[in-house]
């Protein structure tokens, strides 16, 4: 594994590749939320040593919206005399990360196959197909 400094990270996440990206913040907030309650500042840094440069202004509303998904609760607490927004994970977020966790490997698998299973030469059933005949 290439470490942050031999590979000019933290890369920073353009708009176009926001989708893809957040994606994988969102099961590394997971990861942690696992272990662990968490608060924005503190994940922005993680985030930073597995090489995604993000601000405030993605991370926040990113967490907003896992907890409004029901994968993150959050609850305000004293941390060290300041006000955090703490998250753990739920039930929900469990079971998605448990999810992810298959999904991610089978990806990394196959991102690094250096030849993917060719989609064209695929069995295709075209949509309908099965319905049409069953009548
Ligand atoms: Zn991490």
């Amino acid at each position: 594994m290439m470490k942050a400094a031999e590979s000019g990270y933290p890369l920073a996440v353009s708009t176009q590749q926001r989708e893809i990206f957040t994606g994988l913040i969102r099961i590394h907030v997971l990861v942690h939320a696992e272990h662990e309650s968490l608060f924005g500042l503190a994940m922005m840094e993680e985030l930073k040593h597995h090489g995604y440069r993000i601000g405030p202004g993605t991370l926040y509303p990113l967490l907003h919206g896992m907890e409004r998904d029901g994968l993150l609760k959050s609850e305000l607490k004293n941390v060290t005399g300041r006000q955090r927004r703490l998250y753990k994970i739920t039930v929900t977020g469990r079971k998605a990360l448990k999810k992810a966790k298959t999904l991610v490997d089978e990806l990394h698998h196959e991102l690094h196959e250096e030849h993917p299973r060719r989609v064209s030469d695929l069995e295709i059933s075209e949509p309908g197909e099965s319905t049409k005949a069953d009548k």
